[in-house]
């Protein structure tokens, strides 16, 4: 059985990709940040295991990978899903914000990825996906620490295809556009009915337009792709 850690998996999207990846026939964990309450209604939907997780930790996300490994087994599909934001037009954007913004969005992912990475290596099979924004590539007026972020995520994804790609592992990014999850509660009704009009099929994204793509991803019809990002924004940005 394939075996899959989706990080942020009792979120809007992560739970959407868990359910997802369970419907595909993978063993799934879900990693979490600290909401008990998220925490506790994924395990009741899914009756999947969830642990806490500070991604920006690397000690902890060391600590969770292994209690995968040995309960489980060796983890296969990692999808960096969690993420958060902190906007404010850059002239006052807080160092702390910028900080933390960046040590969850990006840093998160080398200290998850490198859990996972050497085995993966070893046993000539992975799949990595990270998730970016559609405001990683075409920037945000009042996210400048979010979009380096997710800039970043590309990045640092297309060099891990290079060098997984002699090891059968594969890693590639899905970008959301605008998904309807709690993520967007920050935005005032009237943004988000404006944001709503620039998307040109007419509505924000599901958690599950978003979650089919990382399970297209997972499986094996995306055996040839690596390196790519798949945009899931219903027409927003051509990037
Ligand atoms: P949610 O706020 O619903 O979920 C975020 C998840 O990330 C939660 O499970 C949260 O756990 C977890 N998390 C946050 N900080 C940490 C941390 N330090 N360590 C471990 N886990 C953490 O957001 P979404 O589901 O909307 O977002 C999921 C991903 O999709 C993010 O990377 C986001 O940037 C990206 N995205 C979202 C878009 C949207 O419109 N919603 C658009 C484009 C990209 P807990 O609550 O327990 O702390």
């Amino acid at each position: 059985m394939r075996t899959a850690i989706v990080t942020g998996g009792t979120g809007g999207i992560g739970l959407a990709v868990c359910r997802q990846l369970l419907a595909d026939g993978f063993h799934v964990t879900a990693l979490f940040g600290g909401d008990q309450e998220a925490a506790r209604r994924c395990r009741d939907e899914l009756g999947i295991t969830t642990l806490q997780c500070d991604v920006t930790k690397m000690a902890e996300c060391a600590r969770v990978v292994e209690q995968v490994h040995l309960t489980v087994g060796p983890v296969d599909t990692l999808v960096n899903n969690a993420g958060i934001c902190r906007d404010a037009p850059f002239h006052k954007l807080l160092e702390g914000d910028w900080e933390k913004v960046i040590a969850t969005n990006l840093d998160g992912l080398f200290n998850m990825t490198r859990q996972v990475w050497d085995s993966m290596r070893e046993r000539g099979f992975g799949r990595v996906i990270n998730i970016s924004s559609i405001n990683g590539l075409k920037g945000q007026f009042g996210q400048a620490n979010y979009t380096a972020a997710k800039a970043g995520v590309i990045g640092f994804t297309k060099s891990l295809a290079l060098e997984g790609a002699r090891k059968g592992i594969t890693a590639n990014v899905v970008a959301p556009g605008y998904i309807d999850t709690p993520m967007l509660a920050a935005l005032k009704p009237e943004t988000l009915a404006m944001i709503t009009d620039q998307i040109p099929v007419g509505r924000l994204g599901s958690p599950e337009d978003v979650a089919r793509c990382v399970s297209f991803l997972a499986s094996q019809n995306a055996d040839f792709i690596t390196g790519e990002t798949l945009n899931v924004n219903g027409g927003q940005y051509l990037g």
